[in-house]
């Protein structure tokens, strides 16, 4: 999707990734010989060098990269021409999920309790003693929908939750009894104004987001501001450019709690391709290339966007779904172009427009029903 924005703009991108056909390939095509795509992973270092020699801004797309790497890059005088963006010291801090709360906690931030832990049982136990039960115990790095995140609702549970998040740092946090999961993307430029979309909701069915919800709709007038006054602040504290996706956690006294940041683009943004005026992906290459930032406001009255989740390794319940879609006006269809579909597996998502919530719901009803094991 970046590289879509990007080939709108006459930018050209080179990709790291793993495989000649990796989704990101299959949009753009090596422009130059000297700007053919890398194969290999983001998480290995002579890979990572070798793009670098390549282009003028690097950027990432997950935060799970080889940090290490790119501070190195940072500092070596042959690429000091290079910028990228986000810096490395933002997405150091933001990988290890238990940095990022002590971060955002030192800033003053809203973030709720949380305990540095070991990996044993005693450890853990102390952890629940301080912060009750349920306890949510996570994976400090690596983690993604919800693959990191174990809820310990009784004290039995610990050695099964140490044993599934195998072997991996820890840290535990207390449990949030939200009402909402909320969400705002918020643009940073290299000269480190920001810039916010509006305010989404967010459902997650299996610990994935299922739906994004555009505008939040709230009976509290000073919600919208305030969500995006704490992303913005939050986002003002780490350095470099491009987008973040901040989470956060609404509560029933209307109370934010910011749950975690991505340092890049992010699902809770889908829906700006087709819903707002400049998307996330534009704006993100805007933010790092030092162009003049587009607007964020809505251009339609209401938006959702469906992640299409594998369900088995066969396409066809995704396929299905996006038979019945293409069937409903204001429906766009975004399949990545995965090899291989896998149950839980992110395979594309559907974005709708409309007129009014109303209309949202009407055109959305189909669509959900035609998902695997659909309970509407
Ligand atoms: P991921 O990297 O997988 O997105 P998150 O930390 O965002 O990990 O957790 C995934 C989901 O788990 C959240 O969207 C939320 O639904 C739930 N969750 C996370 N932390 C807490 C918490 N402290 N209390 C209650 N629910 C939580
Ligand atoms: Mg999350």
């Amino acid at each position: 999707m970046l590289s879509a924005s990007a080939s709108l703009l006459n930018v050209k991108v080179v990709i790291l990734d793993s495989g000649d056909h990796a989704p990101a390939k299959q949009i753009v095509a090596p422009t130059a010989p000297h700007l053919t795509h890398v194969d290999g992973s983001f998480a290995d270092a002579p890979k990572i060098q070798e793009l670098a020699k390549k282009v003028d801004v690097l950027t990432m797309e997950i935060e799970h990269v080889n940090v290490d790497t790119l501070l190195q890059i940072e500092k070596d005088s042959s690429l000091s021409k290079l910028e990228i963006h986000p810096s490395p010291s933002t997405v150091q801090v933001i990988q290890d999920k238990y940095r990022q709360k002590e971060h955002l906690s030192s800033n003053k931030l809203p973030v709720s309790e949380f305990l540095a832990v070991e990996n044993t049982e005693e450890s853990v136990k102390a952890a629940t003693e301080k912060l009750g039960l349920p306890l949510m115990l996570k994976s400090r790095t690596l983690a993604y929908d919800g693959r990191g995140n174990y809820a310990i609702r009784e004290v039995s549970q610990i050695p099964d939750a140490i044993a599934q998040l195998g072997g991996r740092p820890l840290y535990a946090e207390k449990w949030v009894p939200f009402t909402k999961e909320i969400a705002v993307m918020v643009v940073r430029t290299t000269s480190g104004e920001v810039a916010s979309y509006p305010v989404v909701e967010t459902v997650h069915k299996d610990n994935i987001c299922h739906l994004v919800f555009a505008p939040l709709r709230s009976r509290d007038p000073t919600l919208s501001d305030r969500a995006r006054s704490v992303a913005e602040n939050a986002v003002k504290t780490f350095t470099g450019a491009g987008v973040f996706g901040v989470e956060m956690f609404l509560m029933d006294n209307d109370q934010i709690y910011i749950n975690e940041i991505a340092p890049r683009p992010h699902n809770s943004g889908h829906y700006t391709i087709e819903a707002c005026e400049t998307s996330q992906y534009e704006n993100h290459l805007r933010a790092i290339l030092s162009l003049p930032l587009g607007s964020t406001a809505l251009k339609v009255p209401s938006t959702v966007m469906l992640n299409l989740i594998g369900h088995s390794s066969s396409m066809s319940e995704i396929e299905k779904t996006r038979d019945v879609a293409l069937t409903i006006p204001g429906t766009s269809v975004h399949l990545y172009g995965k090899a291989e579909c896998r149950k839980g597996r992110k395979m594309g998502h559907i974005t709708l427009v409309a007129e009014s919530d109303t209309q949202l719901r009407e055109r959305l009803r189909p669509i959900l029903l035609s998902l695997p094991n659909s309970t509407e």
